[in-house]
């Protein structure tokens, strides 16, 4: 069986649903269906060689956000017990100078490291999703699997884009410098590399097939440290 268990707090950005006509959603890039942008949120630890959930030759990143689409028109719940109900589009983070495509996170993870903010949600005004992508969102691996944390259900389509994203050491330094709440340190995150059990892992590269990330200029989302259950 595959490990589903413990760990398992995250910084979660949440919000979208609010945004009414402006949902941001995906489209094409080979899903069947469009999804809508329900939260997203980051992995990270508090080494460079292990902190991404996915590896690509064998390769870890230093961090790793999901962005976690459900089947538009659904329910969460609905589109846990689907097969494709949930599409995640994964960037995979590396160390770099350019610090624009995090930049507006930066705000609230300060806020978030704040000794007297004590784990509080912060007020993240004028974010695009669009933001975080790299220049090419043609280039992308995809395979069916689960969600990474509790309880790991069987039903996300993964779209893990090849062209990492760039984040500066004083970024990844914040992330991993966020705490819950005074004393409770986030380590590190991420779900071990799970076995392939006989999945295919495609590989687009084609124009043919690329995405449509929708994503109207819109209004306020909020960051908070999420905690999941712990079970065994
Ligand atoms: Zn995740």
């Amino acid at each position: 069986m595959e490990s589903c268990e413990l760990k398992i707090i995250l910084v979660t950005v949440s919000g979208m649903h609010q945004w009414g006509i402006n949902w941001p959603y995906i489209s094409g890039g080979g899903l069947k269906h469009n999804y809508q942008l329900v939260q997203f949120h980051i992995h990270w630890s508090q080494m460079n060689e292990n902190g991404s959930e996915h590896t690509i030759n064998g390769k870890h990143y230093p961090a790793e956000i999901h962005l976690l689409h459900i089947k538009a028109g659904q329910s969460m719940n609905d589109s846990l017990h689907q097969k494709d109900g949930i599409a995640v589009v994964s960037l995979l983070l590396n160390i770099g100078f350019n610090p624009t495509p995090l930049s507006s996170l930066d705000g609230a993870l300060r806020t978030m490291l704040l000794r007297f903010n004590k784990g509080r949600p912060a007020t993240i005004h004028a974010f695009r999703p669009h933001s975080l992508l790299p220049l090419n969102t043609e280039s992308f691996y995809r395979y069916e699997g689960s969600l990474t944390t509790p309880g790991c259900e069987e039903s996300v389509i993964w779209t893990i884009l090849s062209e990492p994203v760039s984040m500066t050491n004083i970024q990844l330094a914040q992330l991993r410098g966020t705490r819950l709440s005074v004393g409770s340190e986030i380590k590190d995150n991420t779900r071990p590399i799970q076995p392939l059990n006989g999945r295919s892992v495609l590989f687009n590269s084609s124009k043919k097939h690329s995405f449509n990330f929708c994503d109207p200029a819109n209004p306020l989302v909020k960051a908070f440290g999420q905690k999941f259950c712990q079970f065994k």
